[in-house]
């Protein structure tokens, strides 16, 4: 069987085993489930998935990891609350339904806000280029969305905003490819994808903009919450960090995220080769140059063969290959727990499939 669910998602072998076989003796004869997160065990548990997601990225020294709960949504509104100042807007750049998600929070926070490029005028099956955006230099940030999950587009790099920091939604490509931190002010990404289990959101931070906080923000509202207490204010979801620190020793044994982007690009190639070669029977949804590592979407040119491909799928053990409710088709999810068998024998199904047409 292989899972291609778009998150929660697969996780890899060795951590699924590894949470199977010793989840309950994660601690000399208790497990990380049951024991305080004010205890030494959970804090070097804790320490260790902070020092992990650090050195992973090879984080700089003015960034700080903050681990939170609450979902990536909460990120959408914490973002306004704590970087957007009242007299001033900010520029989101609007790739998909997560990015307008995101940018509606703002709005409905009272704050001022840019849509500085979108690519909404073709159904979001491109990233708009540099110069397609129209950018405020006096801007308190601006918004992209790293990887869009549901039309399967990904920016490849991250637009120059020159001295406006970007922030970045990384929900769906979080640990997945090596970062370039010049000029990202703050990024944040759910673990529910590449990284472990729902509950737990990374948020890198760079420290200058804490100061922006003003003091009406509820305390577990403000970043500096999460900064001055090493993300101990309230008690942490323990066992999504738990797994998130598994995750992160195994990305680290398996060559750090040079490898794993390797990986995934192999992973992706694999299946938009069969969908390009046999365009007569399937279509993807993006472009090309923005295609996806993480999200390949298609539908068949042919809807009416859509029952017998998601039957014939599903006896041959491929699940969660079902595209978002909002456009239908398919779409595999290719996070880093899916090994390259996996999205080799997805392939030869579907060339397979394309044959027998
Ligand atoms: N941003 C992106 C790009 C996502 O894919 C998702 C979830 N699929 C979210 C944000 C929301 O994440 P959460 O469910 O953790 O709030």
């Amino acid at each position: 069987m292989y899972n291609f669910s778009p998150g929660p998602a697969i996780l890899a072998k060795s951590v699924s085993d590894e949470i199977a076989n010793h989840f309950s003796d994660a601690l000399p004869g208790l497990s990380i489930l049951e024991i305080s997160h004010r205890s030494g065990e959970y804090e070097t548990i804790h320490n260790s998935a902070i020092r992990r997601c650090r050195s992973l990225y090879g984080l700089p020294d003015d960034m700080e990891v903050l681990l939170v709960g609450g979902g990536a949504s909460l990120q959408f509104a914490m973002v306004p609350i704590n970087l957007l100042r009242q007299s001033n807007s900010a520029d989101y750049i609007e790739t998909g339904s997560w990015s307008q998600k995101a940018l509606s929070e703002a709005v409905c926070l009272g704050k001022t806000v840019r849509v500085a490029g979108s690519s909404a005028d073709r159904d979001f099956c491109y990233i708009p280029g540099l110069e397609a955006l129209s950018l405020d230099e006096a801007a308190d940030y601006v918004h992209v969305t790293s990887n869009n999950t549901i039309i399967g587009t990904q920016f490849r790099v991250f637009p120059d905003t020159n001295d406006v920091p970007k922030v970045v939604d990384m929900t769906s490509d979080l640990f997945s490819r090596p970062v370039s931190w010049e000029g990202i002010g703050l990024a944040y990404g759910g673990t529910q994808k590449n990284a472990g289990i729902a509950g737990c959101t990374v948020v890198f931070v760079r420290r200058d903009l804490l100061s922006r906080e003003t003091n009406s923000t509820p305390a577990i509202l403000r970043y500096s919450t999460f900064s001055d207490s090493n993300s101990l204010y309230n008690t942490p979801p323990v066992f999504s960090v738990y797994v998130l620190n598994l995750t992160l020793e195994w990305l680290e044994l398996t060559g750090g995220l040079e490898a794993a982007a390797i990986r995934n690009e192999r992973k992706a190639k694999a299946l938009y080769d069969v969908i390009d070669r046999y365009d007569s029977v399937f279509r993807g949804y993006s472009d090309s140059a923005a295609r996806s590592y993480m999200n390949v979407t298609f539908d068949l040119s042919d809807r009416e063969q859509s029952k017998h491909f998601s039957n014939a799928a599903a006896k041959q053990g491929f699940l969660g290959i079902e595209g978002h409710r909002s456009i239908g088709g398919y779409r595999a999810s290719l996070y880093n727990g899916m090994p390259l068998e996996g999205c080799e024998a997805l392939a030869e199904f579907m060339r397979d499939f394309a044959l027998e047409q």
